[in-house]
């Protein structure tokens, strides 16, 4: 978007009546508008008061009112002032990052003490941004500190020390729709050019299903998913995807379908059409299917007894260090050593259940833990009669090995939608799955226009 000569006339004419500091960050803006915007998102929703009244339609950006600068200073001679962005590391702190960013402890100490808004930038974490603006003299104007595309506090220095303010914006939630055959993993189907889910969708997809299916043994060629689930834009630019509100997940001809229901109190389930939920006592899978690698063969000689042991358990491939989950809320009954089994974690569920973790590199429980479903009891290692970094998981059921992936479906359910809910149910999931269907139906007409018939 070139503006036009007019335009630039214009926007010329409003910079001169700019205080000073717009002046500099406008004639930023003019040098990198794309990539600023970028890493700072404009703040209309909630920086009112600080709105530039550009006649071009530039996004506005929070500013802070400064003396206004001589009519007669010419724009080409401004020097731009320079928006400083870091990211934040792991074992980062303010100091830190100050240092980084070319200030000094001075710095450090008059920005912490100059009120209890500063003293507040303490929740630092791994991923967030600080961004400082600082001036010719080097002192520190603006610090903004972003969370993430929609959260975000700007502190601007005033006579009584910096002031943060707070700005949250609500993305623009737009429903998608993807449908995929999977030929190998549905890792590398979700991920393929053409469907292209992000990671957190994949897992929100696997977390619905992960009762059902194990994902790293049960998926075979052929199996497929739908998924409907919501984009989300900030200023036209995607920043991810939002929630999954119905899917259908096909395992070896078996098609199961779920919903995203929010109940009257807030709380958000999935269930299946029929009302029953997703959620189980048991997961299929103690940890998360993308860290397991399908080439293992849990049929092999034993790499130390060279016979084929009768298996009583899963065994699952992953890397060292790979998280566990315990597969169900329950108490831990033994945690120790022994050579066979390496570091191993023991698990009572209820009466009748116990899950078994063996070869652990690392245990994150002791004997007598409470534990919940999911929680890390420890990390895939190789320790014991194991050549390899892998886990080995049984399931017990009065003491009798079960498989779980014939069990679990068959155990009683966490909650299903009561009767008098029902209708209220229906209401709510009628139009999602009627979407995914509507969805299904348009991308079935579009591949057979096209020709290509990979998806039925
Ligand atoms: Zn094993």
């Amino acid at each position: 978007m070139e503006p036009t000569e007019n335009q630039r006339k214009d926007f010329s004419k409003a910079l001169r009546n700019f205080p000073r500091n717009h002046l500099l960050l406008a004639a930023g803006l003019g040098v990198c508008l794309g990539g600023l915007l970028a890493l700072f998102p404009s703040e209309n929703v909630t920086a009112k008061r600080h709105s530039v009244p550009l006649t071009l339609s530039l996004p506005t950006v929070e500013l802070t009112p400064l003396p206004a600068a001589p009519e007669t200073a010419p724009l080409q001679e401004a020097t731009p002032a320079e928006w400083k962005t870091l990211t934040v590391r792991s074992g980062d702190n303010l100091s830190l990052l100050f240092q980084r960013a070319g200030l000094d402890h001075a710095d450090v100490h008059e920005f912490i003490s100059s009120g209890k808004d500063a003293k507040a930038l303490t929740r630092l974490f791994p991923g967030h941004q600080l961004a400082f603006l600082i001036d010719e003299q080097g002192d520190l104007q603006q610090l903004r500190h972003v969370i993430n595309p929609l959260d975000s506090k700007l502190y601007h220095r005033t006579q009584d020390g910096f002031v943060a303010e707070d700005s949250s914006r609500e993305p623009d939630t737009h429903l998608a729709y993807r449908e995929a055959r999977i030929t190998s993993s549905l890792y590398m189907a979700a991920k393929s050019p053409d469907i292209g889910l992000d990671d957190a969708t994949v897992d929100q997809l696997a977390t619905i299903f992960g009762w059902d299916i194990d994902f790293g043994l049960d998926i075979r060629k052929g199996d497929s998913f739908k998924v409907l689930f919501e984009e989300q834009f900030l200023d036209g630019e995607k920043i991810g995807n939002g929630n999954i509100l119905a899917a259908e997940f096909t395992n070896q001809g078996r098609s199961v379908q779920a919903v995203r229901y929010e109940h009257e109190d807030g709380s958000i389930h999935y269930y299946t059409p029929e009302g029953k939920s997703m959620r189980k006592e048991f997961l299929q899978t103690p940890l998360n299917f993308r860290y397991i690698s399908s080439n293992f063969n849990p049929n092999r000689l034993h790499p130390i007894h060279k016979t084929v042991r009768p298996h009583r358990g899963t065994d699952y491939a992953a890397d060292r260090g790979t998280p566990v989950w315990s597969a169900g809320d329950g108490k831990v009954i033994e945690a120790g050593y022994s050579r066979a089994n390496g570091n191993y974690v023991f698990i009572q569920h209820g009466a009748d259940v116990v899950t078994r973790y063996l070869h652990l590199h690392n245990k994150h429980v002791k004997k007598g833990d409470r534990v919940r479903q999911k929680q890390v009891i420890g990390t895939v290692g190789s320790t014991g009669y194991a050549t390899g970094p892998h886990l080995h998981y049984e399931f017990l059921m009065n003491g009798v090995h079960r498989n779980p992936r014939t069990i679990i479906s068959k155990l009683p359910q966490a909650k299903s939608i009561a009767g008098a809910e029902m209708l209220r149910f229906s209401q709510q999931i009628s139009p999602l799955l009627a979407q995914l269907d509507e969805f299904h139906q348009a991308t079935q007409l579009a591949l057979a226009g096209s020709g290509d018939s990979n998806v039925q």
